[in-house]
């Protein structure tokens, strides 16, 4: 292969991990190459602008960190607002506060004190602890139980779980739901950490800064695209996925890594999201961010009313039109989108069957939700790659 530069880095997909990545490689001197198969760069925190709201086109992305040096640093890059996810469950047209806190507590069971919220919920998980008998909770169902008892965990936790990750609450790991506090003060905040927000002017604009100084490619699928179609220049019919050692030195690979290993041992299971987006001629449908419907029997998990990310208090009417999404969460099939990895033995056996491919490849790394087949925050990715030594 002659006519053209070599780079330092392949970075297959431009999502967080592969966007941070770049960045920090390009701070160190390094010429990254950027391919990505959509049409745009971002990965799923793209956001696309419909009536000039930022529509979280791959889901609802709220960025929060307790780590000071990940905090400093998206703010280096672009400022912050101040939103706060306060999110509310709807079950059977009732609401509740989220995550369960005093307000939640109070709309639950009428309970005022923290005392009396406390002495609610020993009773309400006295079945569940005594089941265990001193034993951890060995699935979501048990820690649930275990955690707010058996009100909350019918009204607010069962349903809800089932739909998102199509399992019963039995299958599912424990972790899952510790993902959620549990307060006895009237705080509505969801996250425990101490910084959170999302970038003024959307995600774009962080992961337009996070790829200044590299080369992007959009369109351009690893698997099947030819040399040729990241650089035109060059006249090269080889398959991008045999000719990545003449185009760079190292990849960085943050696609699905059943895949990049052929699926040799088998497929690893996802679950997706099928949105389901309208544009509404009100300016506020819903005065909120985020509702979740809790309850089984409505189809959908939650709807996102977008412009609640970005716009507060009276200027949420300065737009007289809104974005929602409403979300179906479904089982993954090739050609859909894959979101989220599927928690379970069966498929944590399988990815690590494939890890232990990876740690023998030297020349790769391999960086994200869906390479290192994990239910990653996007906080801890960016991370990640901030301790990474690049060389
Ligand atoms: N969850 C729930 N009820 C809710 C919201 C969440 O039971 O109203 C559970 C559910 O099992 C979910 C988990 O908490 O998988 C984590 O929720 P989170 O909002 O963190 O999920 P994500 O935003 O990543 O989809």
């Amino acid at each position: 292969m002659k006519n053209f530069t070599k780079y330092d880095y392949l970075i297959v997909g431009s999502g967080l991990f592969g966007a941070t990545f770049a960045y920090c490689a390009t701070q160190a001197g390094k010429r990254c190459l950027v391919i990505d198969r959509r049409p745009q760069l971002g990965g799923n925190v793209y956001c696309e602008d419909v009536e000039g709201i930022h529509v979280h086109k791959y889901g609802a992305h709220i960025f929060h960190t307790n780590d000071k040096q990940v905090w400093d640093f998206v703010n280096s890059l672009v400022p912050f607002n101040r939103y706060t996810n306060s999110p509310v469950a709807n079950y059977k047209g009732k609401l509740y506060n989220l995550p369960f806190n005093m307000n939640t507590f109070y709309q639950m069971w009428g309970v005022i004190t923290p005392e009396q919220a406390q002495a609610k919920i020993d009773e309400q998980k006295a079945e569940a602890v005594a089941k265990l008998g001193g034993m951890e909770p060995q699935n979501l169902e048990e820690q649930a139980l275990t955690l707010v008892g058996k009100d909350i965990y019918e009204k607010l936790i069962k349903g809800y779980t089932e739909k998102q990750w199509g399992r019963s609450c039995t299958e599912l790991p424990a972790f899952i739901i510790r993902r959620l506090p549990v307060r006895l003060v009237y705080d509505n905040n969801y996250f425990n950490d101490a910084y959170q927000g999302i970038p003024v002017g959307g995600y774009n604009v962080l992961i337009e800064k996070l790829l200044e100084g590299s080369d992007c490619v959009t369109g351009v699928d690893y698997f099947i695209a030819k040399v040729g179609d990241v650089l035109p220049n060059v006249v090269n019919e080889k398959l991008l996925k045999q000719a990545w050692h003449d185009i760079a030195d190292k990849m960085v690979f943050t696609g699905k890594i059943d895949q990049f290993y052929d699926y040799r041992f088998g497929q690893l299971q996802y679950r997706t999201v099928r949105f389901e987006q309208e544009t509404l001629d009100m300016p506020n449908y819903q005065g909120n961010a985020v509702i979740n419907y809790t309850e089984r029997e409505v189809p959908f998990t939650r709807i996102i009313e977008h412009k609640h990310f970005e716009s507060f208090g009276q200027a949420v009417y300065d737009n007289p039109k809104t974005v929602i999404s409403r979300e179906y969460s479904t089982e993954w099939t090739p050609g859909m989108e894959p979101f989220y990895p599927v928690n379970d033995d069966k498929n944590a056996a399988l990815y690590k069957q494939y890890k232990s491919l990876a740690d023998q490849q030297t020349d790769v790394l391999f960086g994200g939700r869906l390479a290192e087949y994990a239910y990653y925050d996007m906080a801890p990715v960016i991370a990640k790659v901030m301790q990474l030594t690049i060389d």
